[in-house]
């Protein structure tokens, strides 16, 4: 059981990683949330997920991008048994066009902050004798789609980080695994939308039903809850053989 663990969630404000944080917590984990922000909304959501749950639960500040700020937020909290890789931005454009400085910043987010924040927790889960290394890759891990080539790039290597850290532990009681969503309906995947419009000269409707969800069979997005229950299976005994490895949930995209 997760209670009285501590869950570390980067990029927990929003989307993914804060419907993630709150099945932790209904679940009777700590849990730590973040984003690069200092909002009072930020701490609110912390404060507000105590009370609504009964656990402890905080906000710490802490850019993604920066590799030292990831490996600080696992100090500051000062104790990670449960460490969910979740922060990530996308960019969409063709190779050609696609800006240096976007590259730099998806692999520095999706990818290279995870290293540093499980390099910071592994010490922490050994000493605790118990660990579990979530990573939220992507459908976009094990398959490509055009104009993603950052968000494909980073995505693919977290699955390999993910790989890497379950062998470097596996003779101890950590795990390390990787999610891989299909589409879920977040404000990333909002912020995608118009751009992707233009692109295909189609309306909102038609790139929710042709563009995202063409390649999810079940024609449904995947839902935040879902996502949680998923990090949930890979923290409980019945998961303590499963590590180095992928769970899809997709609707059925990888199947094709
Ligand atoms: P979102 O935009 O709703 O949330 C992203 C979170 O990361 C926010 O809390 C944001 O504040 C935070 N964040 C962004 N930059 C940061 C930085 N530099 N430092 C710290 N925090 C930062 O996105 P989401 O859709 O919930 O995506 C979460 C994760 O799930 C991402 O890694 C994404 O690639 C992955 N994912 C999403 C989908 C989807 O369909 N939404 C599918 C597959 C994988």
């Amino acid at each position: 059981s997760v209670t009285d663990k501590t869950a570390i969630i980067t990029g927990s404000t929003s989307g993914i990683g804060l419907g993630v944080a709150r099945e932790l917590a209904r679940a009777g984990a700590d849990v730590v949330l973040n984003s690069f922000t200092d909002s009072e909304e930020d701490h609110a959501l912390a404060s507000d997920m105590a009370s609504e749950f009964g656990v402890k639960a905080r906000y710490i500040q802490a850019d993604m991008s920066d590799p030292d700020q990831c490996r600080a937020l696992v100090e500051t909290a000062g104790a990670c048994d449960i460490l969910v890789n979740n922060a990530g931005i996308q960019h969409v454009a063709p190779i050609e066009e696609f800006p240096t400085a976007k590259w730099d910043a998806i692999i520095a987010i999706n990818l290279s902050s995870s290293f540093h924040t499980t390099a910071a927790a592994l010490p922490m889960m050994r000493k605790a004798g118990w660990g579990r290394v979530v990573n939220i890759a992507s459908a976009h891990g094990l398959t490509a789609s055009p104009y993603k080539a950052a968000y494909v790039a980073a995505k693919h290597g977290i699955v390999g980080l993910t790989k890497v850290t379950a062998l470097e532990t596996a003779r101890e009681p950590i795990t390390a695994n990787a999610i891989c969503p299909g589409y879920v309906l977040t404000p990333l995947v909002e912020a995608q939308i118009p751009d992707t419009m233009e692109k295909y000269d189609m309306d909102r409707d038609e790139v929710i039903e042709k563009v995202m969800l063409e390649r999810q069979p079940s024609k449904e997005f995947a839902t935040v809850e879902q996502l949680g229950g998923t990090t949930l299976y890979l923290c409980s005994d019945a998961a303590a053989q499963v590590t180095g490895t992928t769970i899809s949930v997709d609707g059925g995209w990888t199947a094709l």
